[in-house]
Formats: structure tokens, C-alpha cells, sequence
């Protein structure tokens, strides 16, 4: 475990000495766990697209509530799966009524990151990403979400076993992450997965991490 460490650690410095260190920006949780759910199976431009018409049609978190499924689903069907995902909002949308009597979630605040892994998780259709992004930007903690990227860059770069799947991955990377880190190491993977170490094709011959990589 600690050679594991060591190597996240060396990852981490590498990519923020290539990228920098990225900032963080302030995000209402509501809007980071309704954007995480919108970007199930779908891609970030699709995303966005769907996000940006649900909020033109109903800017206040009040409108969707009270907006008929057919209509949310109308408004976010450039994101797929769309009446899935229409109802899954509809159904947090009314919990987080039931829990606050309002539409916030700033009573995660007065919860520890444990705690609110176990109530969020515990919700239909929010798996361990979600969780952790709404922990991670919309709530400021340190905190790792694992997306396809990480998933795939992690593996080739040995810090995540290959049996390890994208949920068991949360709990695994969580003692290896940097402390204060978890931001810049997320958004980093990202940006190298992406640009770099695509999926298909990765780009070896201009790796700057070539020298971690166990492949
Ligand atoms: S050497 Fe290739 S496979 Fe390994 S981390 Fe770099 S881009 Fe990815």
C-alpha cells in the first residue's frame, strides 16, 4: 500500500506540473447531483445540452418539482435515457423535500462525508460517483470521484487492480489519494485520459507519465 501511495503521489505532483493545479469553484449540491445523473451513459456535450434546456425551461429548482415528467422529460431528451432519468430526478427532488421541507441540500453540511456517502448511497440510482462528486464539488470535501477516465488511466498506470470495477474503486483509491489532492488528481486523470491516454489509441509516444505506467 505504501509503494502505491508513493506512486499516486508522484502522479499527482507530474500532472500538476504539466496541467497546474486546478481551481475549485463553487456549486450548488443540487445542481452537481442532477448533472451527475443527467451524465449517466451519455457524454459531457450531451450533458450540458440537456442540462442547459432543463434549466432554460425551469430555472428554479421549485419549477422542476412542480413540472409534470413528461415535461422534464422533453426538456433533458438530448442526454438519453430520458424518462429514466426524469423520474430519477423527480423521485431526490421530493426526498430532499421530505428531508429539509425545502429544496436545499444544505443540511448535508452538518454531515460528515461518511454519513453522507451512507444517506446518499443508499438512494435509488445514486451509486458511488455521484456521491462523491457531490461531495467533492459541491460540498468542498476531499473527496474522489472515479469516472471512466480515472477508471481506465488508474488501471494502466498500476494503481488500480484490474479486477477492481468502478464502484469498489471509490474505497480503494481513498487512502491512496494525496491529502487535499483529491480535486487536482481527479480533474487532472481527467484532462491526461482525455488528451493523452484515450481509450483507444493512447498516445505512448508522447506520454509524460510513461515512466509510471505498468502497461
Ligand atoms: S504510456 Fe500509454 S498507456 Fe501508459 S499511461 Fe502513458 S499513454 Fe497511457
Amino acid at each position: 500500500m505504501r509503494k502505491l501511495r508513493a506512486k499516486v503521489e508522484t502522479v499527482t505532483q507530474l500532472l500538476e506540473r504539466r496541467y497546474g493545479i486546478p481551481r475549485r469553484r463553487r456549486a450548488d449540491p443540487i445542481d452537481v447531483l442532477i448533472q451527475t445523473i443527467l451524465s449517466q451513459n451519455t457524454n459531457d456535450r450531451n450533458r450540458d445540452r440537456a442540462y442547459r434546456r432543463l434549466r432554460g425551461r425551469f430555472p428554479l429548482w421549485e419549477d422542476i418539482f412542480k413540472a409534470k415528467t413528461s415535461a422534464i422529460i422533453e426538456a433533458i431528451r438530448p442526454g438519453g435515457l430520458a424518462g429514466q432519468k426524469a423520474r430519477r430526478i423527480g423521485e431526490i427532488l421530493q426526498w430532499i423535500q421530505r428531508q429539509e421541507g425545502r429544496l436545499s441540500l444544505g443540511f448535508l453540511r452538518r454531515m460528515s462525508s461518511e454519513e453522507i456517502i451512507e444517506t446518499l448511497g443508499s438512494l435509488k440510482g445514486i451509486g458511488p460517483k455521484t456521491v462523491h462528486c457531490v461531495l467533492l464539488f459541491g460540498l468542498g470535501r476531499d473527496a474522489f470521484p472515479v469516472d471512466t477516465h480515472v477508471l481506465r488511466v488508474g488501471k494502466r498506470l498500476g494503481f488500480i487492480p484490474e479486477k477492481v470495477d468502478a464502484e469498489k474503486a471509490h474505497a480503494w483509491m481513498a487512502p491512496l489519494v494525496p491529502e487535499g489532492k483529491s480535486l487536482s488528481l481527479h480533474l487532472n486523470l481527467i484532462r491526461f485520459g482525455r488528451s493523452v491516454c484515450r481509450a483507444k489509441n493512447p498516445q505512448c509516444h508522447i506520454c509524460f507519465l510513461v515512466d509510471e505506467c505498468s502497461l
